[in-house]
């Protein structure tokens, strides 16, 4: 008796050390609809050693770096597809928040009925008021879904803002605006965005290579339809498309403003493209470039830098050579002057000299 109660207590012992070893699991899928929202999966995400030890290596890495240029073409972001062809790329925005979380029904359906590939950016914001919708979307493979940011801040380490919204305050935040979503709309449809397109379309330098770290390729665009002018004409809409466009050209466009006028000037733009004999792909379909080779802010400051000490020399020397063509008589330098003159420089003026004009 007394050694199965020993061999009780030994059980109870190993069994006790063993649930206090292991951490408790947390089983984070099948996660349901609401703890997808924003608030809910960003908590999940912080219980997640792997996202978090990724985010402290990330702003220890950017510790010391600066924002570099900001703006829609910036270094690291590109524009446009890399084809001579006529084919171009439509891609839509649902940024998300309040005034900004509806869906344009007719202009998806538009797109379907025309069998029109196209890229949708989408925020973790307008999945949260648009789920069911955005579910159905991304098992369309018509669709490509790409990443629009978490919250649709402007991508920036240092809270600089645009149009009124402001960007991320610092790189932790700029990290969660990028990594956040991807893993949400991964978890959600299984596939992880490779593209991702800054709120506003603007982001600084530092923003796009934090990106480029994650694996994902920021874009911006390369015709502005106007289509976020809150309801502007279609035809400034259409002309606005139609006068720019061009082989390659990536076009932006909004699909969370069913008020606005995009579907009906898309109505329009489709039927003049296709007569121009231009046809469409999604972004991942085609490799893709920057419209010009960009200089980073660095690079741009030491070339300012350069040629401002270049313009100093030119007017040294060009102020010396003055003194010396005012001071110079024929057969006798200055004393001063003596081996600072080059002699090409005393031939050359010696017939230009300057004799002294005395009154007759
Ligand atoms: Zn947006």
């Amino acid at each position: 008796m007394k050694k199965y109660f020993y061999l009780s207590l030994l059980i109870g012992f190993i069994l006790t050390i063993s649930a206090f070893a292991q951490p408790p699991k947390i089983d984070y899928t099948p996660l349901k609809k609401k703890e997808f929202q924003n608030k809910e999966y960003l908590k999940c995400l912080y219980k997640e050693d792997s996202y978090i030890s990724k985010r402290n290596e990330i702003a220890k890495q950017f510790e010391h770096t600066t924002p570099g240029q900001w703006g829609e073409f910036v270094r690291g972001v590109d524009e446009d597809l890399v084809t001579s062809k006529k084919i171009i790329a439509f891609t839509f925005d649902a940024c998300g928040g309040p005034h900004r979380n509806k869906y344009d029904k007719e202009l998806i359906n538009y797109l379907r009925k025309e069998k029109i590939p196209a890229t949708l950016f989408v925020t973790g914001l307008w999945i949260d008021d648009n789920y069911a919708t955005f579910l159905e979307l991304s098992k369309n493979p018509l669709f490509e879904i790409e990443n629009h940011g978490f919250n649709h801040q402007p991508c920036a380490i240092n809270g600089e803002s645009k149009y009124g919204i402001k960007g991320t305050a610092n790189v932790e935040a700029a990290f969660d605006e990028i990594e956040a979503n991807e893993q949400k709309i991964q978890a959600i449809t299984g596939r992880r965005p490779i593209f991702y397109r800054s709120a506003t379309a603007y982001i600084d330098e530092a923003g796009a290579h934090l990106a480029s770290l994650l694996g994902v390729q920021v874009i911006s665009f390369d015709v502005l339809s106007d289509d976020a002018i809150p309801y502007e004409k279609i035809s400034v809409i259409k002309e606005s498309v139609l006068k720019n466009v061009k082989p390659g050209a990536i076009i932006i466009m909004h699909f969370n403003h069913p008020e606005w006028n995009t579907c009906e000037a898309l109505k329009v733009i489709i039927p003049e493209l296709r007569k121009q004999g231009y046809s469409f792909s999604l972004l991942k379909d085609y490799p893709l470039k920057s419209k010009a080779k960009k200089v980073s802010l660095q690079e741009k400051e030491k070339q300012e830098k350069e040629k401002a000490e270049k313009e100093k020399q030119e007017k040294n020397k060009a102020e010396k050579q003055e003194k010396i063509d005012s001071y110079l008589i024929p057969g006798k330098l200055p004393e001063w002057s003596i081996g600072t003159v080059p002699k090409t420089v005393v031939r050359e003026t010696v017939p230009r000299v300057r004799i002294p004009h005395f009154p007759l």
